[in-house]
């Protein structure tokens, strides 16, 4: 873990982690390093190494006002706003093809005009705004019920109370290590998914806070589950789709057809590049609002667990390693989720010396304008800093035993799933 060098700035031992570049643990020097090995997001170094310094600063940026603010509630920042009113903007323009289609289609009929409006209501009809379904979701995830399931519903109940949102209307189980919350169709149904991967693993109050967290979301006012902003999400991949050159040639023949199967090649390609440059500048924008949207969940989950356990929810995910493996090796001994949870407990026993560290290295390797997280050590460093809040809502180990008790047939399915996957 250390070097065996000292920081050139304040001459303390500098450190290193996996195989990361050594960085000073006292003034944080050289923590900034753009890694060699760091996943291509643009594929271009220089650009890659570019857009890494600025997702930084802005981390960094964002994460010391919001520890000087009095309060992390939801603000009209120029992030959402010049978010909504692009999206208003692109779903304005999809109604207007489409009703330009229309009138073209019925004007006069039949003349070649109508083709022009059928294109146009063809195009409007691919370009529709998508709010998500359900069925998507319960591939992966199985769907539990109230009726099987009654204390885990109960505190899920109680979690919503004392944090002020609403009950989810449908909880999901998957095998992940991870849970999520999303909002789906035109009823806007809210959906929770707990990944039984993570919530075996967590004790009572870290399930508190991971609840508290995701039913956060449904009242942090995260963009991107937005009406408007969710569906002109699903608008601008499909226009960059659309307008992608390849595939759409045609061979009419003739050098005039040649030429202007070109020219419009051009002009697609070109179309395609300018979308594709709005969609990347409205998810960077939007992701800035995205990880406030995260502190700001987390503030609630530490208001219904207590500030402890939501700092101790976010040092799992720099576990996420050690504590994925030693459960798969369970779940591939044909061993359930109790055995899960006291492998993953031990692991992080293990590793717990090391958590200082990580928090610090996953400033480096978190940050990214494609980030809808901030990093784990800063979310635990925004826990931390912020007055201390007690628990509010207090589960007890009978009723996590009860909790596992219910989920036993969803966990043994989930076994088999972690015992048949290929890594
Ligand atoms: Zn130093
Ligand atoms: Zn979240």
């Amino acid at each position: 873990m250390s070097t065996g060098e000292s920081c050139p700035k304040c001459a303390a031992a500098t450190i290193s982690k996996r195989s990361a570049e050594p960085w000073c643990p006292a003034c944080e020097w050289n923590l900034d390093h753009f890694e060699k090995e760091r996943r291509p997001e643009i594929g271009w170094r220089w650009v890659d190494r570019r857009l890494f310094r600025t997702a930084y600063w802005l981390t960094e940026r964002q994460f010391a006002e919001l520890r000087d603010a009095p309060s992390l509630a939801r603000a009209a920042t120029a992030a959402r706003i010049a978010t909504t009113a692009v999206s208003v903007v692109l779903l304005a323009l999809v109604a207007a093809l489409f009703v330009a289609g229309v009138v073209l289609l019925v004007h006069d009929f039949f003349t070649p005009i109508n083709l022009i409006g059928a294109l146009l209501v063809l195009i409007a009809v691919v370009l529709r705004p998508r709010l998500g379904r359900l069925s998507a979701l319960t591939r992966d995830a199985e769907e539990l019920d109230r009726g099987r399931a009654p204390a885990l519903f109960a505190v899920i109940d109680r979690v919503a109370a004392a944090a002020g949102t609403p009950v989810p209307d449908v909880v999901l189980l998957s095998a992940d290590f991870n849970a999520s919350t999303t909002t789906v169709g035109v009823r806007r149904r809210r959906v929770l998914t707990l990944g039984a991967q993570l919530w075996s693993v967590l004790d009572p109050q870290e399930r508190v806070a991971l609840l508290g967290h995701e039913l956060g979301h449904f009242v942090n006012g995260d963009i991107r589950r937005g009406l408007v902003t969710q569906a002109a999400g699903s608008t601008l991949g499909a226009v960059a789709y659309l307008l992608r050159p390849d595939g759409r040639r045609t061979r009419t023949g003739g050098l005039l057809g040649m030429i202007a199967e070109a020219l419009l090649d051009l002009l697609a390609g070109t179309l395609a590049r300018l979308v594709g440059l709005l969609h990347l500048l409205l998810l960077w924008i939007s992701r800035r609002d995205s990880q406030r949207a995260e502190y700001l969940a987390d503030e609630l989950a530490a208001k219904v667990a207590g500030s402890a356990a939501a700092i101790r929810l976010s040092d799992t995910s720099l576990l996420y390693d050690a504590i994925d493996t030693v459960v798969r090796r369970e779940a591939r001994a044909g061993n359930g989720a109790a055995a899960w949870s006291a492998a993953g407990r031990q692991a992080q026993t293990g590793l717990a010396g090391d958590i200082p560290a990580l928090r610090q290295l996953s400033r480096r390797t978190e940050a990214s304008l494609f980030a809808s997280h901030p990093p784990a050590g800063l979310r635990a460093g925004l826990l931390a800093a912020r007055a201390a809040q007690p628990a509010a809502v207090i589960v007890t180990e009978a009723e996590q035993a009860r909790m596992d008790e219910e989920l036993g047939a969803h966990y043994e399915r989930v076994r088999r799933e972690l015992a048949t996957a290929h890594w």
